[in-house]
């Protein structure tokens, strides 16, 4: 074919859409079923309701070929991993006494049985069931959904294209099942999973599809030659079948980089690749790798996974460029839309003047549709659409909304003094003990007390105005007080309030920062049936006033007992929000960092000996590659020195990560300078405490000994023994007790057992040092 005639076919399509509906429909009716209050075929109307919406709104906006299996009860890894019948043993004699309510057992478990773990989908914040692979593990086609899903589709008059998650990326993110030796390798079983692809795929075929995506983001992070082979050989055997649609393998969320030319050679007939951020080196690799001659370009140029405007005239001229390197070129967004929320135009009290450079899920298939358009028919065909766009971008670029000098003269004035502390930490720590005066082996928590359904219904009164500010202050302050009192009472060391007036640990902070709006539709799903509603940080960002200081000196007025102050650290603001993409998003943090900074002073200012500053999602948000790493952490650890740094020396930083595994961050860890770090290691068996014992880390560390997961109550027995465990990693005079993570999800009555419990195995275990 040639460029004009590979433009003139170019087609719009998307790989998934945002689930839940207009109005979490979805949400309703699962949870609806859990309770018993919707039965199983309204349950699966609701579904097919919901799908049919989608695949109509798509239609209309003019995208060509309809996603279908994209739609999920819960998760679309689950679902592969019933496509495939990889149910472990455990949840066997559910999934065949009934298929539904099996299925909601692998993903949340009943009285008899765990779960399948839940993990973070690469860099982003949705979550999929690790699939449980051994040795045993026999695979078995089942197509019902996506033959289903697929039929619904073109019996709607639909053009539709099954997506199923690849089979390399299935193995790849899979996990050795319990009772598998650890070193097991799921991808040792791909010859035993082809089969059953080619299963499915001949089904498809057999119920109409031209065209199935099977997605391999997987494929886009650093891979072993062993794994790139892997790819080659299930892309060389389920090119080589005969029964089977045309296969469109897609990849995601970076550059496919080794891989590319693994795919490009493989006997498929179309690839989609990712144009966007650093994926954006798909084209010159594209380039040098020869182009995909013969093969269809799905090239993913809007951003799926952001809320901004695209910039239409960058994206045609990518797109030109790459109409000379395949047979055809179709237009998409670099991955599914599930990542962002339905529909901008449902968001009425945002700025409008914002309004118009924001693009949800249904403004970025009307981008899709427009590039096509632009592309088959030259850009004369778009011309009012793309000076509109211009002048979008244009009042952005000039907007006061989104630039505010004083904080820009601010960040240009950084210097690498105020990054950091005035003294080492050695000094630091006998000015914080003596000023503290605690005990060896310290107990404190990390910040949320249980958010009681009392706490929860005074929010929501007050939001529709059945009590008014000052009756929802004196609930949180009675709350504050009760918390202050037990921890005293239970002899705790280090006290906290317990963060009873926040919503939410981003969106609190977001609520009071200039440059970051919050929306009121803009669900994104999470996991299962829990979606967030994660801010926009759209301007410079600045601190127009004290955030947290009111509760917290509250709360210190309360007791003698240091009370710490508590705060969401700067990557973790950013990294659960959408930030903006017209700056390095090492500005945004350093414009986050100096707001929090102010509010870290503010706090010692008020009295606050300690200040605890979170960053649990520093390591998810590390780059898929080893090659953006270094950059990634030098300016995420700089923003957290940046935020904490301002303190006199006999201030106590904390801060608090809730993972066991953070082998490739250890460094970036020991770079914050904190001189306390509690991390998640109950569910390790303080592992944590070797690793950072083994690698010399200088400072005070307090690994959790109480998995806030389980409703389980440790008992002290238990707790000191998990402490004697730290203590052969970590020396006494740095070792700190205290549970994995916030309280908020847990209840009083095991709250109070656990914490008394953890007080009594530090007593226990000081007395025999
Ligand atoms: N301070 C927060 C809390 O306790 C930390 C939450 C988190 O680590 N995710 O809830
Ligand atoms: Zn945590």
């Amino acid at each position: 074919m040639t460029a004009q005639s590979a433009a003139a076919a170019a087609r719009a399509t998307v790989y998934g859409v945002p689930r839940q509906g207009p109005g979490r429909e979805l949400k309703k009716a699962v949870e609806g079923y859990w309770k018993g209050r919707v039965d199983a075929a309204a349950l699966h109307r609701t579904a097919q309701q919901l799908r049919r919406d989608n695949w109509q709104w798509l239609a209309e906006a003019g995208i060509h070929e309809v996603p279908t299996g994209d739609f999920s009860y819960y998760d679309h890894v689950l679902d592969t991993s019933v496509m495939v019948g990889a149910v472990p043993a455990r949840h066997r004699a559910a999934v065949d006494a009934d298929p539904l309510d099996g299925y909601f057992a692998m993903a949340r478990g009943n009285q008899e049985v765990a779960p399948l773990e839940m993990t973070k989908w690469f860099d982003t914040n949705y979550h999929y069931l690790v699939p449980e692979l051994g040795p045993d593990t026999v695979f078995r086609a089942d197509s019902r959904a996506q033959v289903a899903q697929f039929s619904e589709a073109l019996a709607l008059g639909h053009t539709a294209r099954p997506v199923l998650v690849g089979p390399v990326t299935f193995l790849l993110l899979a996990k050795p099942a319990p009772g598998v030796a650890p070193d097991f390798e799921p991808l040792t079983l791909l010859d035993r999973l082809l089969p059953v692809y080619a299963e499915v795929l001949a089904d498809l075929r057999a119920a109409g599809a031209q065209w199935v995506q099977l997605d391999e983001p997987a494929l886009v992070a650093d891979r072993t030659p062993a794994e790139l082979n892997a790819a080659a050989r299930a892309y060389r055997e389920l090119g080589a079948l005969t029964d089977r649609p045309q296969l469109l393998v897609a990849s995601y969320f970076d550059r496919l980089g080794e891989a590319l030319p693994v795919l490009a050679k493989a006997p498929v007939e179309g690839l989609a690749l990712d144009f966007t951020g650093p994926a954006a080196a798909n084209l010159p690799d594209l380039a040098a790798a020869g182009g995909l001659p013969g093969k269809r370009l799905v090239a993913g140029v809007v951003n799926g996974r952001n809320v901004w405007i695209n910039d239409l005239g960058a994206s045609l001229s990518t797109l030109g460029t790459l109409l000379g390197l395949a047979d055809r070129v179709d237009v998409a967004a670099s991955c599914s839309l599930l990542h962002v929320p339905l529909d901008a135009a449902a968001e009425r009290d945002i700025d409008p003047q914002l309004a118009r450079w924001l693009a949800f899920a249904r403004q970025k298939a009307e981008e899709l549709v427009t590039l096509a358009r632009g592309l088959g028919e030259g850009t004369g065909a778009i011309t009012a659409r793309l000076a509109a766009n211009r002048a979008d971008l244009a009042s952005r670029a000039n907007s006061p909304l989104a630039h505010d000098p004083a904080v820009r003269a601010r960040t240009a004035a950084v210097t690498d003094a105020d990054h950091r502390r005035s003294q080492p930490y050695p000094d630091r720590a006998a000015a914080q003990h003596d000023r503290l005066g605690l005990p060896l082996l310290p107990v404190t928590t990390i910040g949320s007390f249980p958010q009681t359904g009392e706490l929860r219904t005074a929010r929501a009164d007050l939001r529709a105005g059945r009590i008014d500010e000052a009756a929802y202050e004196e609930r949180i302050a009675a709350e504050i007080h009760e918390v202050i009192g037990f921890q005293e009472r239970a002899g705790l060391d280090v006290l906290v309030h317990g963060e009873p007036e926040r919503n939410d640990m981003v969106q609190y902070f977001a609520e009071q920062l200039t440059g970051a709006l919050t929306t009121r539709h803009g669900w994104v799903q999470s996991y299962g049936t829990r979606y967030v509603r994660p801010p926009i940080l759209a301007g410079d960002i600045a601190r127009p006033e004290p955030m947290t200081v009111r509760w917290t000196r509250y709360a210190q007025s309360l007791t003698e007992r240091p009370v710490k102050g508590m705060l969401t650290g700067p990557v973790t603001m950013l990294a659960w929000s959408f930030v903006r993409d017209d700056q390095p998003r090492a500005e945004t943090a350093r414009q986050m960092a100096l707001a929090l900074r102010d509010e870290v002073l503010d706090l010692e200012a008020a009295g606050s000996s300690v200040i605890q500053v979170d960053e649990p999602a520093l390591r998810e948000t590390l780059p898929l590659r080893e090659a953006g790493r270094a950059e990634y952490l030098a300016w995420a650890t700089e923003a957290f020195r940046l935020t904490t740094a301002g303190v006199r020396p006999d201030t106590q930083i904390h801060t608090h990560m809730c993972y066991a595994e953070f082998g490739d961050i250890l460094r970036a860890i020991d770079e914050l300078d904190a001189d306390v770090i509690s991390l998640e290691a109950a569910r390790s068996h303080m592992q944590v405490a070797d690793e950072l014992g083994a690698a010399g880390y200088p400072r005070e560390v307090g690994p959790g000994v109480y998995d806030i997961h389980s409703p389980r109550v440790p008992d002290a027995t238990e707790v000191a023994a998990l402490l004697r465990k730290g203590l052969s990693a970590i020396p006494a005079e740095r070792l700190w007790v205290n549970p994995d993570c916030g309280l908020k999800t847990r209840g009083w009555p095991e709250v109070r057992a656990a914490l008394e419990n953890l007080v009594t195995a530090a007593r226990e275990v000081r007395e025999g040092l």
